[in-house]
């Protein structure tokens, strides 16, 4: 079995432009477990305040199928393990599984951390053997290993066998720099392989475009453990995409790796980082990338619709991704059939109303909504083609207006909200028109629905998206909320970013009142 251990939320975060705020992280955590990975790397308690908060919230999940680690440093020089702080940070952080990282490559023992050789092997055997004391699951990162190798062997192996005697469970050879080359890799693993009789693991980077293929000359070479990050996201050019990764033990290599059911969620996966992260989705990443299967060239889209495996490597469905072809639309039917289970509706491949849902969220899709996080916000268009039932409020009118005196700015929203035969009209102010519409919407709906009481916007994304039919740019605005039981996402999309963030409140409010368990609200 190949173990997946990720490290989105760790290594993935050095990347540029990559930032995930303590709830981001957590709904990330959440994703990847519901998604089987074996290993979530949170964060690294020793290096900031928000993943000690990160470790802090996450004592409360439970995870299905992950294992949560810590990552840190071997202990500093010259001082004992159980006085360093940032190994003590790492027990606070109560994961079942730790990593830390250590030196192998004598250049960084001598001239970064200006130290000996034999100070660098007891810290590395000091702070194993002080971690599996407290009952972890220790994971060794051996930074710089194969540059460390190429320098100095003898020391290299001194290095990982120090931490395997001292317990740890793994051993991860890291090519921290990138730079390396499958067969170098691939060398250098099968002597660590003989040497060594703790489990192996391969850590790569992306620097020179091999990070995948690296990941996976270690493989073959005795590793049994990858690491790496979903979409590849990283310091410099990236880590190791395992979005890449995972698909090819899957479905070319045929190992045992995450279970087979997950992988018609993986582009579903791959997206839900990119909207969490805030990055526009990469169109040619292998695998997902909404490019990794489309055919434009007429000669290409003739071949396909006659024989579909004549241009594809694979059958997109597979990995939850479909041809850009107007052939069929059986892989998006599937998928709102699964979609609409999960959320509860009894609907079939014969559902009449399939068609027109369908039809209607490719339209929807073509003004630039996005569902994949906004999960909330497709219920209710489900919803809206399962049932004719008429929604629990909507807003005939509304003003935001912006008053600036001095240094203070004020917002301050009026809505006009029909409930029923009821009409309400309520003013708020607030931080800004989102923050001031959502106080007016509340204080117009709690007397018809105090359950909205509970209900609190927890994050709100904001993303200029492309034109797709040549006009002016447009707005996609993402809300998430919370009830302090369950969580949701909703979306708007407009010219205008008031109007934009109205839609995905709206959605919002409404989603929390037709949630399942609080159906009564919507029928009374
Ligand atoms: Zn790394």
């Amino acid at each position: 079995m190949i173990e997946i251990y990720d490290t989105t939320l760790r290594d993935g975060t050095q990347g540029e432009g990559v930032t995930f705020s303590v709830t981001d992280k957590l709904r990330v955590a959440e994703k990847l477990d519901a998604f089987g990975v074996h290993f979530i790397e949170g964060g690294w308690p020793g290096s900031n305040p928000r993943d000690i908060e990160f470790f802090e919230q996450a004592k409360s999940r439970t995870f299905r199928n992950a294992r949560l680690a810590a990552f840190g440093s071997t202990r500093r020089k010259d001082i004992a393990v159980t006085a360093d702080d940032q190994v003590r940070l790492l027990l606070d952080a109560e994961t079942p599984v730790v990593t830390i990282f250590g030196k192998t490559w004598m250049l960084h023992v001598l001239e970064v951390l200006q130290t000996t050789p034999e100070e660098n092997l007891a810290m590395i055997a000091d702070t194993v053997r002080h971690l599996k004391a407290h009952g972890k699951y220790v994971i060794y990162d051996a930074e710089h290993a194969f540059d460390g190798y190429k320098d100095n062997a003898e020391y290299a192996l001194a290095t990982w066998k120090a931490a395997e005697q001292a317990g740890a469970d793994c051993i991860t050879l890291c090519d921290t720099n990138g730079g390396s080359l499958p067969a170098d890799i691939a060398a250098i693993m099968r002597t660590a392989r003989a040497t060594l009789t703790a489990q192996l693991g391969i850590h790569t980077h992306d620097d020179i475009g091999l990070g995948v293929a690296n990941a996976l000359a270690g493989l073959e070479a005795g590793a049994t453990h990858v690491q790496g990050t979903i979409n590849g996201y990283g310091e410099r050019t990236g880590n190791c995409n395992i979005t890449s990764v995972m698909p090819i033990l899957q479905f070319k290599l045929h190992q045992d790796t995450v279970r087979a059911s997950a992988f018609p969620q993986l582009k579903e996966l791959s997206q839900f980082l990119d909207e969490t992260a805030n990055i526009r989705p990469n169109p040619r990443l292998p695998w997902v990338g909404s490019g990794a299967f489309s055919h434009k060239g007429g000669a290409h889209v003739n071949a396909v619709q006659k024989v579909i495996r004549s241009y594809e490597h694979i059958d997109p469905s597979l990995i939850g991704n479909t041809r850009h072809i107007l052939v069929s639309d059986l892989a998006g039917r599937s998928n709102i059939v699964m979609k609409a289970r999960e959320l509860g509706f009894e609907i079939s491949n014969s559902t009449p109303q399939l068609r027109t849902m369908l039809t209607h969220i490719k339209e929807l899709e073509h003004q630039g909504f996005e569902f994949e996080s906004a999960d909330g916000s497709l219920a209710l268009v489900i919803r809206q083609a399962m049932t004719e039932v008429t929604p629990p409020f909507v807003v005939d009118a509304y003003n935001v207006s912006v008053r600036r005196d001095g240094d203070i700015s004020t917002c301050e929203a009026i809505v006009k909200v029909r409930v029923g035969e009821q009409s309400e009209h309520r003013v708020a102010e607030g931080d800004g028109p989102v923050n001031a519409l959502d106080a007016a919407l509340r204080a117009a709906l709690i007397r018809y629905y105090p359950q909205l009481r509970d209900v609190k916007l927890t994050d709100f994304k904001v993303r200029i998206i492309d034109s797709r039919s040549g006009t002016a740019a447009r707005t996609r605005v993402i809300i998430q909320s919370s009830d302090g039981t369950a969580e949701w996402g909703t979306v708007g999309v407009d010219d205008n970013i008031v109007e934009a963030s109205l839609q995905a409140l709206v959605d919002s409010l409404s989603y929390a009142l037709i949630r399942p368990g609080l159906n009564a609200a919507v029928t009374a």
